[in-house]
């Protein structure tokens, strides 16, 4: 079997690059077919350079670092759903469905990765990508939906495996500044991001061996992260650290069975 095709699912350019930026490099590094499709151009993120982007070229700015983010990775450039940044919930929620399943039945993937209902920390274009891509995966093997019967790129395809992308408890007690928990700001008020226990997490993907590659993948986001970031001013701790050095899924579907433990491979069950 293979080479095997990975598709991960996301809202903004940028949402790959730390929880998902080493198990791209590794999958791309051992030849694997690896797709980002990300629903927005992330128009409505902050500003963090203003020599980098104005508020009119943001959403070009970030198409293209996430152009180069994926160059970084060694995987195939990225796939834009066109939707509106902040408004997923508010579209029409089976055409975005439609456009997955479409997209999935093309690519054929092995594997699927997205956010879980969490949405890391709430967002909720991340919690609408979360619905979309489940619903997606469970369609596009499904004859009765989304088939015109002429298009052979219509073909209902089952996908092996679905993961969600999570946080560890564990690595969100390192991400506490102040003795505060670790959060995003959003309209002027803190977001916590969500652990998952330990028990709950099915697959562990050491990424050691890519962390140089991950935090160029992240640096490409120049807009986002600013040069007064850790990325930028301490690369060495940075890489160094061990929540930076593993990434962290739950096991969603899967028709290969399931872990007895913890896995450490996304292919775990579909390799030879
Ligand atoms: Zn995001």
């Amino acid at each position: 079997m293979g080479p095997f095709t990975l598709m991960v699912v996301t809202a903004h350019p940028d949402d790959e690059a730390l929880g998902l930026g080493g198990t791209l490099a590794r999958y791309g590094a051992e030849g694997c077919e690896v797709y980002v499709v990300t629903a927005t151009r992330g128009e409505a993120g902050q500003i963090f350079e203003p020599d980098a982007a104005t508020p009119v070229t943001l959403p070009d700015v970030r198409e293209q670092e996430l152009r180069r983010a994926c160059q970084t990775y060694g995987v195939h450039p990225p796939i834009f759903l066109d939707y509106p940044d902040g408004l997923l919930p508010l579209v029409h929620q089976g055409q975005a469905v439609g456009k997955l399943v479409r997209l999935i039945r093309r690519l054929r993937p092995h594997v699927v990765v997205t956010f879980g209902p969490d949405g890391v920390y709430g967002h909720f274009d991340h919690i609408a990508v979360h619905w979309w891509t489940v619903a997606a995966v469970d369609l596009a093997a499904d004859p009765e939906w989304f088939s015109d019967g002429s298009d052979d790129e219509c073909r209902p395809h089952r996908v092996d495996k679905l993961y969600y992308r999570v946080v560890a408890e564990d690595q969100l007690a390192v991400m506490a500044q102040n003795g505060r928990p670790a959060a995003v700001t959003r309209d002027g008020v803190p977001f916590r991001f969500f652990g998952w226990k330990r028990e709950t997490i099915t697959t562990v993907i050491d990424v050691s061996g890519y962390v140089e590659t991950k935090l160029q993948g992240i640096r490409c986001h120049l807009t986002q992260i600013g040069r007064q970031s850790p990325f930028f001013t301490a690369p060495e701790m940075v890489v160094q650290a061990p929540w930076f050095r593993q990434e962290n899924f739950v096991l969603a579907r899967s028709t290969v069975g399931w872990p007895e433990g913890v896995e450490d491979d996304l292919l775990a069950g579909l390799r030879d």
